[in-house]
């Protein structure tokens, strides 16, 4: 199973949702390969103790057809999860990218040669929905989409929901949208029964049952490289992104 975790909007814990559903599922016996798509490369530092030891990117991988995407997966601090390691060149990518006729498939190629060593791949993706978030949702076999729990999350999601179609109807006809993941909530506030309302009736069944609560123990652990199941094994953030993880292979 491929899952690209998309939202084009920042800050809505996609890069802290990748690696704590990652981790968890490795921790669980699953083989898993966290790929890093974003630019910014949260992902990878979060969770690599020295990305710099590899000389390569995914970048690299994904102009250049002769490399091996074997030769940018690092080990990462979580035993069983492996990262295919980003870097800000990345950024690069849809500039260099963009006249080539099979710019779309470079990821899904790139894939198809390590894919059947994993059981879940989890792809983490910058806040647009230019060439590297398609690259990821044509690679991918199912989407999560992280929303924040907050007065504007839904702003933005036709936007979502079309480009995901456009995609299902031009290169990847069974993506299928596996999950709505609330995140950043905080129970407390009226406000908060208010959206979870409206993302209930947007998303129905897809919404996860498990809600990510705002937990400054999440927004710590990346300082020092590890998940929150060894970071905080007992916070609320572990016990949530567990359940997650749960509800994930319950799904499929
Ligand atoms: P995205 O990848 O969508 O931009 P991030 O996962 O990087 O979002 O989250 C944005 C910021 O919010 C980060 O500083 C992160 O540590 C913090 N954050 C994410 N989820 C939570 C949470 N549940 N509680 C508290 N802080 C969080
Ligand atoms: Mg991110």
């Amino acid at each position: 199973m491929i899952i690209a975790v998309t939202n084009q909007k920042g800050g809505v814990g996609k890069t802290t949702t990748c690696v704590n559903l990652s981790s968890a599922l490795a921790l669980m016996g699953k083989r898993v390969l966290l790929v890093d798509m974003d630019p910014q490369a949260h992902s990878t530092i979060s969770i690599v103790g020295d990305p710099s030891q590899c000389g390569k990117s995914l970048y690299d991988v994904l102009m250049d057809k002769t490399l091996n995407i074997a030769d940018v997966i690092l080990r990462s601090t979580v035993p069983g999860l492996d990262v295919a390691i980003s870097r800000i060149s990345m950024a690069k990518l849809e500039p260099s990218l963009i006249a080539e006729f099979d710019g779309h498939y470079r990821l899904k190629d790139s894939l198809s040669q390590i894919k059947d060593d994993y059981d879940y791949i989890i792809i983490d993706t910058p806040p647009t929905l230019g060439l590297i978030t398609l690259n990821a949702l044509v690679a991918a076999t199912h989407i999560l989409i992280p929303i924040q729990s907050s007065y504007l999350c839904l702003e933005g999601t036709d936007d979502l929901l079309e480009t995901i179609d456009k995609v299902k109807r031009i290169a990847n006809p069974s993506l299928d949208i596996i999950g709505v993941i609330i995140t950043l909530h905080d129970k407390r506030t009226n406000l908060s029964k208010d959206v979870v309302e409206r993302i209930n009736q947007v998303f129905g069944a897809k919404v996860f049952k498990t809600y990510i609560s705002k937990s400054v123990k999440l927004e710590e652990s990346p300082a020092y490289k590890e998940s929150i199941f060894t970071f905080a094994p007992d916070s609320i953030g572990a016990v949530q992104y567990r359940k997650i993880a749960e509800e994930l292979l319950k799904r499929g």
